[in-house]
């Protein structure tokens, strides 16, 4: 379900949104940083006008029937329940006070008599600063049979996180039986990650997704994005499976590139 925005509409909504209150920190939250991929609307929208309407608000490959066009910018809303009564707003993480999210959303068009269940709200993540404490292998630096899984470690999203899981569980497996521990290649997402997780700057450390920046560059990769993509991916899963062999892994599936 969709609520689109005209111009008008949108920057209406744009300034309640950039002046409304958030709520206060508390003290042990002083200097905390956001999560790049997982900003709060009222904090995007403070970086411009324009950055909600080509961020979570962009309306590419909508049909706006009453304007017969596509909206300026449009709200997602993603049913929550069987009957249709609940709806979640989509990239909507937010830091504002819960009156001024009954105030500032209600401007969206279609929400003005919205009844709202539970309001937005914000998480904190807890993770290890991980080029101090763990090395690719998802083992800690200071003691050999301690490995970490997950989010923890520093990585982000599902797939990251059961990755990270599959790489502690396989590594602390092998310790068990006197096996070498596994360090999957750069060229591979899973090995991308983790040496990213290893190598980075520990005194800027934060959460990474898993994204094509950080796979080893390919020197006579294309140069158009989505072919350079689908180059680095075919790499990736030859190597995959060439490494699966030399480390005697058994894959089930090397799937498709897309
Ligand atoms: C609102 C929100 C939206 C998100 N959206 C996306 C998305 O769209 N796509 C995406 O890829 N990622 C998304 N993420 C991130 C993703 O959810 C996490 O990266 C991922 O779930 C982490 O998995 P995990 O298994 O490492 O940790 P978790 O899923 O956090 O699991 C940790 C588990 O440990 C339990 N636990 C904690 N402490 C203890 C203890 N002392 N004893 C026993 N158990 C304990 C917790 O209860 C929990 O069940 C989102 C996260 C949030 C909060």
């Amino acid at each position: 379900m969709n609520c689109p925005l005209n111009k008008e509409e949108y920057e209406r909504f744009w300034s309640a949104l950039v002046g409304a209150e958030r709520f206060q920190r508390h003290p042990f939250e002083e200097g905390a940083s956001f999560f790049e991929s997982c900003l709060p609307v009222e904090e995007l929208a403070r970086r411009g006008p324009d950055t909600l309407r080509f961020g979570p608000l962009r309306p590419v490959g909508l049909y706006d029937p009453c304007s017969r066009g596509r909206p300026y910018a449009v709200v997602q809303l993603r049913p929550k329940d069987r009957a249709g009564h609940l709806y979640n707003m989509v990239g909507f993480q937010t830091g504002l006070r819960q009156a001024e999210q009954r105030r500032v959303f209600r401007l969206i068009p279609g929400l003005a008599a919205a009844h709202f269940v539970r309001y937005g709200a914000m998480h904190r993540n807890t993770f290890l600063n991980a080029p101090r404490t763990i090395f690719a292998t998802l083992q800690a630096r200071v003691r050999a049979d301690l490995f970490f899984a997950g989010q923890i470690t520093g990585v982000e999203g599902y797939v990251e996180s059961a990755a990270a899981g599959l790489v502690a569980g396989l590594n602390a497996a092998r310790l068990i039986q006197r096996r070498e521990l596994v360090r999957f290649p750069k060229t591979i997402a899973i090995g991308a990650l983790l040496a990213h997780l290893e190598g980075a700057d520990p005194d800027c450390f934060q959460p990474m997704n898993v994204n094509f920046g950080l796979l080893e560059s390919m020197p006579d990769a294309p140069r158009r994005r989505r072919d350079r993509n689908r180059a680095l991916a075919e790499r990736a899963l030859g190597e995959l499976q060439r490494f699966a062999n030399i480390a005697n892994l058994s894959l089930a599936s090397t799937g498709r590139v897309w």
